[in-house]
């Protein structure tokens, strides 16, 4: 900002790199004719200058034409001249406001700044160059805003767009599944209608390729259903309600009890765990995924996995599931959230790759969101942070 001839503060950044070959348009407002006239002589080489002494007949003007700068006299009779750049600022906040009014009368400038976020201060009588300076800076400004309103309107656009492709390939994503399962069960039904025509006379090759059979088809069954899984909880709105992580980690832990049993495994809460704004449900298949995958990927004895809270900032909750397993090289933290993007095979580590994407899914749609740390052979730590219970 340029106060009688000093620049105050952001005016010039950046503006001299901007070529504008566009003839802008400058209006002057001042109920003095003379001033009018000497500042458009002064100013029409190089703009389109349109005057008045009148502030009502300004607002015309400025409905009228498209005003990159309006240069206004403070003191104007029916109108003072900070009300006047105070409409300017509510209706057309890309022209760009100066203040132009007798030397030192600090009130006006104070009130101009506050009520008509002025760009510059000019004192009468005004030096020539300085004028032209602060007019040129002015348009700059002015060209600026129209750039990063462009840009904006652009992001916009780019945004609407991007979510329609989105939600089509969500479409897309659910009906492929969707229309997969059917000749799925069709080939695992001519497999079993095989199986009971040989009956007794099946030799141990035959018996090779229905087996195998039946396990492709039963991979792909769960391929299928995670598919679906995941298309539907994209698809489906979320109801946020409170609910206590605790209850979460408890019905997970319930649904977990055959795996728990089977592999000996300790499941720790050290609590108290937070509450948070969520889907019970989905929460639960959250920690769900995140706790088999502790105790799935974990070769140690007894397999165990932590859950405790960890302090998180700005209106969120956080909790922690720490595992004893065989960890995770830091190059691969971003790629198992990609569905079906596994690091072991089927043999070593049953699964189909879907669950940790699953897992970001259901975090991401809560606002919160899903990280990792991990040490290859110590363990693994993922910190789940969602939107706590007011
Ligand atoms: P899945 O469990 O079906 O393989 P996920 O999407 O849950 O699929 O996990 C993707 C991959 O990330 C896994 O195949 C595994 O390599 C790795 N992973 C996930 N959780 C852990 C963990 N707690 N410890 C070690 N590796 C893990």
């Amino acid at each position: 900002m340029t106060v009688g001839g000093r620049t105050m503060s952001h005016a010039s950044v950046g503006l001299d790199d901007d070529v504008d070959e566009r003839i802008h348009t400058v209006l002057i407002v001042d109920d003095e004719a003379m001033t009018v006239s000497a500042l458009k002589h002064q100013l029409r080489r190089r703009y389109h200058v349109l005057g008045t002494t009148s502030a009502t007949e300004g607002l015309a003007m400025l409905a009228e034409n498209d005003v990159a700068v309006v240069l206004c006299d403070e003191r104007m009779p029916g109108m003072q001249g900070h009300e006047f750049l105070a409409a300017v600022s509510a209706r057309w906040p890309e022209t760009v406001r100066i203040l132009v009014t007798a030397y030192a009368d600090l009130p006006a400038l104070v009130r101009a700044v506050n009520h008509g976020q002025i760009f510059a201060y000019l004192s009468k009588p005004w030096n020539a160059e300085e004028l032209e300076r602060v007019v040129e800076k002015a348009v700059g400004v002015r060209a600026l805003m129209e750039d990063k309103r462009r840009v904006e309107e652009e992001l916009h656009r780019t945004n609407a767009d991007l979510k329609r492709v989105v939600s089509k390939l969500r479409e897309f994503t659910h009906a492929i599944a969707h229309d997969l399962q059917e000749p799925l069960r069709t080939v695992t039904a001519y497999a079993s209608f095989l199986d009971e025509e040989l009956g007794e006379q099946i030799d141990p090759e035959q018996r090779r390729f229905l087996s195998g059979i039946s396990r492709c088809s039963g991979h792909m069954r769960a391929l299928i259903d995670d598919l679906l899984l995941f298309s539907e909880l994209e698809r489906l709105p979320v109801t946020l309600a409170t609910v206590p992580m605790e209850e979460v980690v408890r019905q997970a832990v319930a649904l977990l009890d055959a795996m728990i049993q089977d592999r000996g495994a300790v499941i720790e809460v050290n609590g108290p765990l937070p509450v948070v704004k969520g889907d019970l449900n989905r929460l639960v298949l959250l920690f769900q995924n995140l706790l088999s995958n502790g105790l799935k990927f974990n070769t140690s004895t007894p397999p165990r996995v932590v859950v405790e809270p960890t302090p998180a900032a700005g209106g969120r909750a956080a909790v922690l599931v720490r595992d004893n397993g065989i960890g995770i090289s830091a190059e691969h933290f971003d790629r198992i959230f990609q569905i079906f993007h596994r690091l072991h095979s089927k043999r070593e580590y049953p699964g189909t790759g879907a669950g940790l994407a699953i897992a970001r899914q259901i975090v991401e749609v809560h606002g919160g969101a899903l990280t990792l740390t991990s040490e290859v052979g110590e363990g693994t730590t993922f910190r789940v942070e969602l939107l706590a219970a007011e």
